[in-house]
This record gives C-alpha cells, sequence and structure tokens, in this order.
C-alpha cells in the first residue's frame, strides 16, 4: 500500500453500539489507541437512542477539483472563455471517465473564481465539480483536472499551475441532529435539566472561542477518524475539510448547535463536510476495512457519511457531559492506570490489579507503576 514498508502496526479495532439513524440500527466500526472514546460514544448513542435516535441526511457527492491559472492576458476575457466552453469541457472529462459516469456521477460543473494582487499577481481558479458517487474521490478528481489542463490554457492563453482537489468539499455537507430527553440527562449528583443547562453554556463557549472550539471539534474528530480509520477513509482529508469549515466564516468555531426545547430536552446538531468513500483507496484493499465496511452494513458513501456525522454529534455530547458535570479525569483515570501498568510490564492477568492498587492509592505514575510489578515480581 505505501513505500519504505518495514513492518505492520496494528490498533485496536472495537465497535460503537447503540446507533440508530434514519430508524436503522447500525453498529459503528472504530479504530482508535485512545481509551474511553468507544465507550463514550455508545453511551451517548443510547441517550439519543431512547428518544428516537438520530436523523441524518447528506448531499451527493460532489468533490471540487481546482486548476490554478496564472499570466493571463485578460482575466475577464479568461472567465468568458471559460463560461462559453463549459459544456464541452464537462462532455470532455465525462467522455474520458466512463466508470464513474455509467454510475451516474461525472463532472457536473465549472465555475470561475478571480483572485487578485495575490503574491503571485492576479489568479483564475477554476473549480470542477465532479460526483464521484460511492468513492471519496481523490484520484478521480485529480485525474479529471489533469486531463482538462491542456485545454483550458488553451481557451484561457495562461499558463496552469496547480491541478488538485479542495479538501474543503462544502459541496459534500452531511448532517445528523436528535434529541436527549431532559430526564435522561441526570447524572452524578446532577438533575436532567442542570445538566442541559451546564452542556448549553459548554456549547456557548465553544461557538465563540476558538481556543475551546478546537478542543470541542477535536472530541467531535475523536468518533469520526475513528470509524473512517475502521473503513480504510483518509481521515486526514475528513479533518481538514472539518477544520476548514469550521473557519468559513473567518472565526474557528464549534461543528455542532445544541438548543433546548420547550419540554426542557436537549436537541443537538452537527453538519461537516464529509469526502469518505466505500470503494476505492484503501476502502476494499485493506482486509480490516473491508470487514468494517461489511459490518456497518452502509450501501453507499453518503450513507457512510451520515452514520459520521450522527457518531460525530453522539461523541460531542457523550464529551459535553462528562465535562459538564464530573470531568473527563475520573472516567480516564482508571484506563490510564491500566495503560501504565501495561508500560510497567505487568501482562494482561496483572494489569487489573495493578491499575486497581495505583487508583486505591491515588498514585497514578509510571514510577509507582513500575514498582508495583516490580514488588509482584519479587513475591513471585
Ligand atoms: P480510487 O482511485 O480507487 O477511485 C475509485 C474508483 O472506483 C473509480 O475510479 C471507479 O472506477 C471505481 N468505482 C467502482 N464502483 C464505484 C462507485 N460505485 N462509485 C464510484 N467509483 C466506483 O479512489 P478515490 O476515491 O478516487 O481516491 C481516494 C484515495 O485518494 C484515498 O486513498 C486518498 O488518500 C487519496 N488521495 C487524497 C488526496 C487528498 O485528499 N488531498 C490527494 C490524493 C490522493
Amino acid at each position: 500500500m505505501i513505500e519504505n514498508v518495514i513492518g505492520r502496526y496494528s490498533l485496536p479495532f472495537a465497535v460503537a453500539t447503540n446507533f440508530r439513524i434514519n430508524g436503522r440500527d447500525y453498529l459503528a466500526p472504530m479504530v482508535i489507541e485512545e481509551a474511553s472514546v468507544v465507550a463514550a460514544c455508545s453511551n451517548a448513542a443510547k441517550l439519543f437512542r431512547e428518544s428516537g435516535g438520530f436523523t441524518a441526511s447528506a448531499d451527493d457527492p460532489i468533490m471540487i477539483g481546482q486548476i490554478q491559472v496564472l499570466d493571463l492576458p485578460d482575466l475577464e476575457a479568461a472567465i468568458d472563455a471559460i463560461a462559453a466552453g463549459k459544456a464541452d469541457i464537462i462532455a470532455q472529462v465525462n467522455a474520458r471517465d466512463g466508470s464513474i459516469v455509467a454510475r451516474g456521477g461525472g463532472a457536473i460543473d465549472l465555475r470561475a473564481r478571480a483572485l487578485r494582487s495575490t503574491a503571485a499577481g492576479d489568479m483564475l481558479i477554476l473549480h470542477l465539480h465532479y460526483d464521484v458517487r460511492d468513492a471519496m474521490g481523490a484520484n478521480a478528481i485529480n485525474s479529471a483536472v489533469e486531463q482538462i489542463a491542456p485545454r483550458i490554457e488553451s481557451i484561457t492563453g495562461g499558463r496552469v499551475n496547480l491541478r488538485i482537489l479542495s479538501n474543503l468539499s462544502d459541496q459534500r455537507m452531511a448532517r445528523a441532529e436528535g434529541l436527549i430527553r431532559c430526564d435522561l440527562l441526570a447524572r452524578a449528583g446532577f438533575s436532567g435539566s442542570e445538566v442541559a443547562e451546564r452542556i448549553l453554556e459548554a456549547a456557548a463557549f465553544a461557538e465563540v472561542d476558538p481556543y475551546r472550539a478546537a478542543t470541542h471539534n477535536k472530541g467531535i474528530m475523536n468518533g469520526i477518524d475513528a470509524l473512517l480509520l475502521a473503513t480504510g477513509n483518509d481521515w486526514r482529508a475528513v479533518e481538514a475539510g472539518a477544520h476548514a469549515y469550521a473557519a468559513r466564516d473567518g472565526q474557528y468555531t464549534s461543528l455542532t448547535k445544541w438548543r433546548q426545547d420547550a419540554g426542557g430536552n436537549l436537541h443537538g446538531e452537527i453538519e461537516l463536510p464529509l469526502a469518505v468513500g466505500i470503494v476505492g483507496g484503501a476502502t476494499r484493499a485493506h482486509p480490516g476495512a473491508h470487514t468494517a465496511l461489511k459490518l456497518l452494513g452502509v450501501k453507499s458513501a453518503r450513507e457512510l457519511a451520515q452514520v459520521a456525522a450522527a457518531v460525530g454529534l453522539a461523541q460531542n455530547l457523550g464529551a459535553l457531559r462528562a465535562l459538564a458535570t464530573d470531568g473527563i479525569q475520573k472516567g480516564h483515570m482508571r484506563m490510564h492506570a491500566r495503560q501504565l501498568a501495561l508500560a510497567a510490564g505487568a501482562d494482561e492477568n496483572e494489569a487489573h490489579a495493578v491499575a486497581g492498587q495505583l487508583i486505591e492509592e491515588g498514585e497514578i505514575r509510571s514510577e509507582r507503576a513500575l514498582a508495583i510489578v516490580r514488588e509482584r515480581r519479587r513475591s513471585t
């Protein structure tokens, strides 16, 4: 799959449970090294489930390919020439890419943007909109923009430099929303309405403060990335798109919105670009990804995007509910203690006892874990 390989590197493969999306049940495969993510996601999905589950939707899988044109004799004339030649250029792309066109996809639009007085002078940026069907589509769209570049040069009289997709795939948005009954939110000495109130305060913080929004969105991506990694998708591409979208208005903000309805129930929604595929890339080449997609049972890239959006929303609720009540350390420390025990040389059977002792002593540190493991070795 890649170059200079010296081995394989494995990570835990888990399933998040309790997802009900558009009336259908899903087990969400997740590959991740961070403790607590899968448990928090499953618990939060259960809260949504008990109030009816998620409603999700996704746009048609339209990707954007960019072509950068420089050294133009006349920028305005170039824009006019592109408008006049657009139908032909689209036909040229679709005549070549038979496989995606046969499945109902292909190029659908070509738009021009002028970027003036940049450090490299005026430039014309063309956006080829391309329906990639069930693929993530990077290769399909990169081939298409490379293919038409010479034609663009001859039509505009300019020089083409870059020809590459944009990871800000904002024509390919996915969204999910859901409700949690107020009484289900109660936890650890807090009533349901107190928890709802505290979650709304936390959400308001993330809406206005980029320092908080970055962490808020990182929590969302904990779930989405784990699903993407499990299914062989390019999680860096989705990360790049999500964060660029979160900053679309000039200030980086939260990818979710939370409000309370008249009955005091909490309502959450998420919207983000989700360029994911169920064919192409590693989705079929990697046996683990193949299994994950089978387990998930999605029939299209759009359906996978809907599941990913719901997973992101569930993960956000899990984090907000913990942060706004007990804090997240309490749950984390147990897993952390176990990891320290394993790192100190405890075997699978001892790890539980060593972690328990670290927690009991209130000293969850690697030195103490090493000392406990050594003591146990001496006494056996
Ligand atoms: P791909 O190159 O494997 O192409 C998908 C192919 O699958 C299509 O060309 C089509 O022939 C075939 N196909 C079969 N059934 C299909 C269906 N139902 N719908 C659509 N196509 C179908 O994969 P891709 O999705 O074009 O590219 C994804 C890969 O590109 C990822 O591995 C990603 O990491 C990589 N990549 C990403 C970037 C970026 O994000 N900036 C840049 C370059 C490459």
